[in-house]
């Protein structure tokens, strides 16, 4: 399948929609999940048009995990999280809703179960406080 310039990522980037951003460098965007499995959750993804892993560069791959590694250290930080899983998923049997791939920062704390995938949206003035916590402890 081609890659779907009009996917809600790509929006982000090109800046036609908006974002609770945490972090941002030449290669790599990271914003909050408006519809949280866990509070915390965050996205990270490549600045380069490619739906899945298969389809990503291998610089751009560098430069994503490179993104995750330093963000997801953050949301740990600011969540307290004991532990924080990371997804990607690639394909819509594996689960995959929008065609522009990123990896999942999913905070995790025993006896806390994730909330469904993608179904609820967050109080935005929750998540815009987040995503500044976040950023800051960049
Ligand atoms: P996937 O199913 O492709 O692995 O994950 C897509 C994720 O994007 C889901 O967790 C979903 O909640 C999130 N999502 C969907 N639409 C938007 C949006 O407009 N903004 C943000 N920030 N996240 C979104």
């Amino acid at each position: 399948m081609a890659y779907d310039s009009q996917n809600i990522f790509a929006k982000i980037i090109r800046g036609e929609a908006p974002c609770f951003k945490v972090y941002e460098d030449e290669h790599t965007l990271a914003f909050m999940d408006i519809m949280p499995q866990a509070e915390g959750h965050t996205l990270v993804i490549p600045k380069e048009n490619a739906e899945n892993i298969f389809d990503l560069s291998p610089e751009g791959a560098a430069a994503l995990l490179q993104s995750t590694k330093k963000v997801a250290a953050a949301v740990k930080k600011v969540t307290g999280a004991p532990g924080v899983m990371l997804a990607q998923l690639n394909g819509t049997a594996a689960g995959q809703t929008v065609f522009h791939i990123h990896f999942h920062i999913i905070p995790r704390s025993a006896g806390i179960d994730l909330a469904l995938h993608a179904r609820d949206k967050a109080d935005f003035t929750r998540l815009k406080a987040l995503a500044e916590r976040i950023a800051a402890a960049i």
